[in-house]
């Protein structure tokens, strides 16, 4: 069969592919510690799974608008005023499947052939595959874990060119957990402004697991002159522990909000009535179990990060949002496992811990740094406890 090109210019998501590895292993007996998953280990908040049963007694069990429910749009403009201070109207939003399918509609409305979009490096692993798709150039900036992987904005004066369509900005950061502030969002921002035909998606996914006592800053806060050509998307999947139920949003200006409804009414028509419904609720709600979620991440992470940087030959970056870590693994490379391998890369280390150790992570090449890989810290203490003593072990038994 002669497949679409597309297709071969993309790879699976390598983050639900580890995730699967493990879930496969552990369904076979296998007690594997699952660092892969970038999921809550929570259950969704009681109230919200009430509103999601609610609303099938209820009779929300059909088609909805394209764009989601009023009532969720409204929910989602009470929680940017409140929030972020920031003023949207109904048709500035859109309710997708997902933040990751807010995404996928922003690069298919915006990119054309040759485009070019920005995307600070170590990324989460979907943007460049989703500009490819698209048809656009995923160009990178590298960062530093001296500069707590951030961009500057020199930086970005220099990756921009006339063919740059947008950048993604992603505070607090999928992998390395890194997260800007006010200042620097500021710093960035006077260089966007200098550019007019650069676009802005900010994806505020992790806007609420944030720790060290410090403060969400969405960019179009800091710099609020780029609101007019910012795609500002969220979802339910974190802050609510609700990824099964497939909820994610745009804020932006009208005319891409109505070219991404207009795709989507071709695609998948509308977010799952029922999800639409426990979203409302999620975000009007009580947020008691957002504080008490966010309060035992951050002791993992904690734990965590003392744990790594314990062992020889890992140095870990302690960061301040999202639940994952992100240890710099690359000393151990060139070392050989009990069977004899060599150990030459974090696809190598990985392989290891899982076939080894029955750990498993996700290697760093998946975010664009091979010197890397990424834990998740969004499993039980008790977990953590034992991955990372497993962990210890392994390292100790490379020569
Ligand atoms: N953005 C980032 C940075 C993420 O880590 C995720 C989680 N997969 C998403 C977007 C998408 O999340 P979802 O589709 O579950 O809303
Ligand atoms: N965002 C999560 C992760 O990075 C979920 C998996 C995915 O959608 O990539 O692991």
């Amino acid at each position: 069969m002669k497949l679409a090109d597309r297709v071969n210019k993309i790879q699976p998501s390598p983050t639900l592919a580890i995730d699967a590895k493990a879930k496969a292993l552990k369904a076979q007996g296998v007690d594997v510690v699952g660092f892969g998953a970038g999921e809550p280990d929570f259950d969704t908040p009681a109230n919200i799974r009430e509103a999601g049963k609610a609303a099938i007694d209820k009779g929300f069990t059909r088609y909805m608008a394209v764009a989601g429910a009023d009532d969720l749009k409204d929910a989602i403009i009470a929680k940017m005023k409140r929030d972020h201070g920031l003023e949207y109207t109904r048709d500035e939003i859109s309710v997708a499947c997902g933040a990751k399918h807010s995404l996928y509609n922003i690069a298919q409305a915006l990119i054309q052939e040759g485009d070019e979009v920005i995307i600070p490096a170590p990324y989460w692993v979907s943007y460049p595959d989703q500009v490819l798709l698209a048809g656009g150039t995923p160009v990178f900036i590298k960062t530093d874990e001296k500069a707590g992987f951030k961009i500057s904005p020199d930086q970005l004066e220099k990756a921009i060119t006339p063919k740059t369509k947008y950048l993604i900005m992603n505070s607090p950061c999928n992998p390395t957990g890194s997260t800007y502030n006010k200042e620097e969002l500021a710093a960035i921002g006077k260089v966007l402004l200098k550019h007019e035909h650069v676009l802005v998606v900010a994806d505020d996914i992790y806007e609420r697991l944030i720790y060290d006592g410090l403060k969400f800053c969405n960019i179009v806060e800091a710099v609020p002159a780029l609101k007019p050509r910012t795609m500002v998307v969220n979802g339910a999947s974190k802050t609510y522990a609700m990824t099964g139920w497939r909820i994610g949003y745009t804020c932006g200006p009208k005319e891409l909000i109505s070219a991404m409804n207009k795709m989507q009414s071709q695609s998948t028509s509308n977010a799952t009535s029922i999800a639409q419904k426990a979203a409302v609720e999620a975000l009007n709600g009580p947020q008691g179990e957002v504080d008490k979620m966010r309060a035992e991440f951050e002791k993992r992470r904690t734990y965590i990060v003392e744990r790594l940087n314990g062992m020889p030959g890992v140095s870990c970056f302690k960061s301040n949002g999202a639940f994952y870590v992100f240890p710099d693994f690359s000393a151990l490379y060139g070392k050989t496992t009990p069977s004899g391998k060599k150990i030459e890369n974090s696809s190598d280390f990985a392989a290891y811990l899982l076939e080894d150790a029955k750990v498993a992570l996700v290697p760093g090449v998946a975010f664009g740094d091979d010197r890397y890989a990424r834990l998740s810290y969004a499993i039980s203490m008790e977990n953590i406890k034992k991955g990372m003593d497993r962990i210890e072990d392994a390292i100790k038994n490379l020569k």
